[in-house]
């Protein structure tokens, strides 16, 4: 699916329950189940929703109304039919009922926020430059954005959705984020302090292979994303479920040495790390010195042939069918991808290149806002 028609759907594909739902959760759970459904398949009758549900007309119709109440479904009038009898009311997603707030704070220059509305379309932008700022100072900026944001909502809001670089814990500690000096800092309890909403926190590239699986023009349910800039990160979906390890280091492949035979100076002080392969900078180095398109062709082979072999096994273990890059796509988008995925194939004895879809991101620099809007459907509704 197009990010477009994306957005003008507010469609998702559900993330697979990676738990059994105890007794309690019965009625949120119904309630999410009717309001996926509406996401899904919408404008749909009461009758529709309890075929599809398999809940009863009555649980349907009582939580209708409920969620009616709440400005989450609103009824359409009657279904168009040319035989006799009484019309069907018809209900979808009640998109201008709620407004959720998306924050991306990964990119090196700015954080920003948007607006976004329950059909998950995109309605005021706002930005704060982050002018080399660190810890407290950055923290504030962090703050700042969302306040901004704040400002510009026209509904009540549901909530915050947050990607953020660093190792981050599922309490919304970012652990470590050495990009912008912080160490232990309580970020989702800071922005729920400051705006008393719902808060929901991530790594930006855990955020961004959400909003590939939920917003991107992928079909599978297996799927690496690999973002590449100053540093190196993968998110990874297996069977649906987002992929989280319990010490949250998962996707940490930047510093993973590639190959036996020496490479490039890392910035951590090693040779060889994935990301002294990749990384923008010295992409951006080399292609810098090299004149001769075929040189610079062939270096750009060699790079995308060294991610190609850092991610094979994971490919393979994993059973993904689907990689992502998300960066550059001047630099990643032509002879580096192509590299990285006859790579691929090679490795891991894929034989039919339609078996592993290897390609950027359709979703560009917004992937994390995107994300971001998935961590409050999902955290907030139930749905993604
Ligand atoms: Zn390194």
């Amino acid at each position: 699916m197009k990010a477009t028609d994306a957005r003008r759907r507010g469609a998702a594909r559900a993330l697979r329950p990676s738990s059994k739902l105890l007794p309690e959760y019965t009625r949120a759970h119904n309630r999410s189940l009717v309001l996926q459904t509406l996401y899904r398949d919408g404008p749909l009758s009461r009758a529709d929703i309890s075929r599809s549900t398999e809940l009863t007309r009555v649980t349907v119709s009582d939580l209708v109304a409920e969620l009616i109440d709440e400005s989450f479904i609103v009824e359409r009038g009657l279904r168009d039919e040319s035989r006799p009898g009484k019309r069907a009311t018809m209900l979808e997603i009640d998109r201008t009922g709620h407004q959720m707030i998306a924050v991306d704070l990964s990119d090196d220059t700015a954080f920003r926020a948007a607006i976004v509305n329950l059909g998950g379309e995109f309605l005021e932008r706002c930005e704060v430059p982050i002018d080399g700022a660190l810890g407290n100072e950055a923290l504030a900026k962090a703050l700042a954005v969302i306040d901004m944001a704040r400002a510009l909502a026209t509904a009540p809001l549901l909530g915050i959705g947050v990607g953020s670089p660093g190792v981050i814990d599922d309490l919304g500690v970012v652990r470590v984020a050495v990009s912008l000096g912080w160490t232990d800092v309580n970020l989702r309890s800071a922005i729920e302090q400051q705006t008393g909403l719902p808060v929901s926190v991530m790594n930006d590239v855990n955020v961004a292979v959400l909003a590939e699986h939920g917003f991107g023009d992928i079909d599978s349910d297996d799927i690496i994303l690999v973002r590449i800039g100053q540093g190196v990160g993968a998110g990874v979906i297996v069977g649906g479920a987002t992929f989280r390890g319990s010490r949250f280091w998962d996707g940490e492949i930047g510093h993973v040495t590639v190959g036996t035979g020496g490479g490039p100076q890392c910035r951590c002080g090693r040779t060889a790390c994935l990301e002294a392969w990749v990384g923008v900078p010295r992409l951006t180095a080399e292609l810098d010195r090299l004149a001769d398109e075929h040189d610079r062709e062939r270096f750009l082979r060699d790079a995308g042939e060294h991610l190609g072999i850092a991610l094979a096994p994971i490919v393979r273990t994993l059973d993904l069918a689907d990689v992502v890059l998300s960066g550059p796509a001047d630099l990643l988008g032509g002879a580096f991808l192509r590299a990285a995925h006859d790579t691929l194939l090679e490795r891991t004895m894929i034989g039919d290149p339609d078996d592993l879809s290897l390609r950027m991101t359709t979703l560009g620099r917004d992937n994390v806002l995107f994300g971001a809007v998935v961590l409050v459907l999902t955290g907030q509704l139930g749905v993604s």
